[in-house]
């Protein structure tokens, strides 16, 4: 299974991938324009057992 990388900007909160991410020169956020990013796996899926 590929993982898929997101990124979330630490200013606006928006999370995107990394093509999006490279619309632009340099690591930043497509959205804000903000330089601080942070890497995040998947959205958070939590396991809930089954019942
Ligand atoms: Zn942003």
């Amino acid at each position: 299974m590929e993982e898929r990388k997101l990124y979330v900007c630490i200013k606006c909160g928006r999370t995107f991938s990394r093509p999006e991410m490279e619309i632009l020169p340099g690591i930043r956020c497509p959205y804000c324009n903000f330089k601080i990013i942070m890497k995040v796996r998947s959205p958070a899926v939590k396991r809930i057992p089954a019942l």
